[in-house]
Order: C-alpha cells, then structure tokens, then sequence
C-alpha cells in the first residue's frame, strides 16, 4: 500500500495517495455515465427535431436504470405545457405508481424553463444535469435550486446540445 505525505508546498493532502486515486476514478466513470444519459437526452432532441418541435430531449434515471425519455411535443398537442421534461416526469411518476421522484435524476439538453423547473421541485427531484445553459432563466434556476437544495449542473455535451438548437432556429428563418 502506498503512503505518500507530501510535506512540502501548500496542499497537504490528508488521505494516503490511493484514496485520491480512487476518488478520482470515481468521479471520471461518474462523468462518463452522466456523458451517457446525456447522450440519451440528446437521441430524444433530435426525435423532436424530427418532428419540427423545438429540440429538448429528456431523461430519468433512477438507481442507474432510465425509467422515462420524452421530448418536446408542443406543437403535435398544440398545447403549451407539453415540454419534455413535464412529459418524462409524468411518464416516470406513472411507471413507480408515485408521484415523488426523491431519487430520480433528471438529465435534459437545454437547461428547463420556469414552469418545467417547478414540476421538478413538486416531483421531488433533486439532482438535474444540463446540456447547455438556458440563459432566460438560468439566473432565475439557480436561486430556485437552491432554496429546494437541488443540484444544478450545466454543461454536459454543451456544443452538442447547443447546436441542435441553433440549427432548429437557423431551419426555421430560412423557410
Ligand atoms: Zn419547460
């Protein structure tokens, strides 16, 4: 077993070296699954962009397992709460037969709007991880998460989940 104490400098590491070698494993496989959910989130946007809805795809993991995909269908219901993230919430309150969803995490490619970033406070949910920053609202979300002590993170597959969305606009001013 390895026991470096670097005495020197100003980071005096207080754990034996292996325990930071094996935090930062952990937290690298984490980014690498968040990467992956995001991905998924990522597949739904673009089956909205498909279907000429504004690209946000969303995804809800619980204990590992992805237990609702939705995307945006807005225009198909004509009805303006049709978001992704109210629709995967719904699907996966459905599928646990509950309506709290404590220990589901959400994943969505475009940072929630005001109305979707309430259904996430009443669902209970407290970890949410972003593609890209809604910057309308972020400020906004920010103060919200944390009054519901929810954590927020920004920028998973950022160029990914940004370009969707420039794209989808840039299409719809060239028509
Ligand atoms: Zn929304």
């Amino acid at each position: 077993m390895l026991f470096i104490q670097v005495r020197t400098g100003r980071w005096q590491p207080k754990q034996p070296l292996f325990v930071y070698v094996i935090l930062f494993l952990l937290v690298g496989d984490n980014l690498e699954n968040i990467k992956k959910y995001m991905n998924l989130a990522l597949e739904q946007a673009k089956k909205a962009d498909i279907n000429e809805e504004i690209p946000v795809g969303v995804i809800i993991v619980k204990d590992g397992k992805v237990i609702s995909k939705a995307y945006n269908k807005k225009e198909k219901y004509n009805d303006a709460t049709k978001h992704a993230e109210i629709i995967a919430i719904q699907k996966a309150a459905k599928k646990l037969g509950d309506w709290r969803l404590n220990d589901c995490v959400l994943f969505v490619s475009l940072e929630p709007c005001l109305m979707c970033m309430g259904a996430i406070v009443e669902s209970r949910i407290k970890t949410v991880f972003c593609g890209t920053k809604n910057i309308k609202c972020h400020d906004i979300n920010k103060k919200i998460a944390n009054t519901n002590k929810i954590s927020l993170k920004m920028g998973f597959l950022e160029k990914e989940c940004n370009e969707i969305i420039i794209n989808f606009f840039d299409k719809k001013r060239k028509k």
